[in-house]
């Protein structure tokens, strides 16, 4: 532990460049993905991430709930993340903050540019996200766990979309922060990726960071993105037992 002031910080940077839990700059925390985990829904995912422990349920197309939200042309795309009361040290207060109506939100958007809604007019593609376990990045684990569900209900999307927030600890750009990191370190940058076209569709910021470390810390998240696209692909493939296409990394 480090003092600055009366507070006491962890060092987030060895000498030798190593992070709090040993990981290099560019290293993710384990990451594993089960498609499928749930029987009730239409689609579903359950992913490990580092200590996150976050499980998406996917229903629809189905009729539109409140009925007023329903839109002629396209479905709508209704997203709810919640974090559960045991899903951090000190318990949460159950139900939704207005942290959770934000992410909610901004998922809900991001899900908006890749899904093909156009082909489902007035019905509703639900997106329920919880978060039983909670270690920084949960959003992007969130988003993680439901593209995985979308495409496991059958839902057409233009791609999947892996997603990542990097950050600025110790004075250095590191991807996948965890949660000391995102405590005690000087930026936050969750984004997620269309893999596809190399567009971001969400892209967030808390902290500060100079323009070329912007830009280094982009170039981070993409490549962490592009890593966790294949993992993402490699837990449909292993519900569905698809191999590999020829050539192409597992
Ligand atoms: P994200 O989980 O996407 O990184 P935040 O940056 O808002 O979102 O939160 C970082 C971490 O802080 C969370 O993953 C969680 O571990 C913790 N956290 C968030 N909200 C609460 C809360 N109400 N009570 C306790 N811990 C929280």
């Amino acid at each position: 532990m480090g003092s600055v002031g009366a507070k006491e910080v962890p060092v987030l940077l060895s000498p030798e460049g190593l992070r709090i839990d040993g990981r290099k700059l560019d290293e993710l925390r384990p990451l594993r993905i089960q498609a499928g985990a749930l029987h009730q829904a239409d689609g579903s995912a359950f992913v490990e991430w580092g200590a996150n422990k976050v499980m998406a349920a996917v229903y629809g197309p189905r009729e539109v709930h409140p009925r007023h939200l329903q839109q002629n042309d396209k479905a709508v795309i209704q997203c709810r993340y919640n974090m559960a009361a045991f899903s951090v040290d000190e318990r949460k207060r159950p139900g939704i903050d207005r942290r959770s109506q934000e992410i909610s939100k901004v998922i809900g958007e991001a899900f908006e540019s890749v899904v093909f809604a156009e082909e489902f007019p007035r019905t509703s593609i639900d997106i329920y996200i919880e978060v039983l376990q909670a270690n920084a990045g949960t959003r992007c684990a969130g988003l993680v766990a439901a593209s995985v569900a979308l495409a496991d209900a059958g839902i057409p999307m233009v791609d999947l979309l892996p997603a990542v927030a990097v950050g600025k600890v110790g004075g250095a750009i590191a991807l996948d922060l965890k949660k000391e990191e995102d405590n005690y370190g000087e930026a936050d940058l969750p984004m997620a990726l269309v893999p596809q076209s190399g567009r971001l569709v969400l892209l967030q910021m808390e902290g500060h960071m100079s323009e070329d470390e912007l830009a280094r810390a982009l170039d981070l998240g993409v490549k962490g993105c592009r890593d966790i696209y294949e993992t993402m692909k490699q837990a449909l493939r292993e519900r569905y037992a698809i191999e590999p296409a020829h050539g192409e990394s597992a």
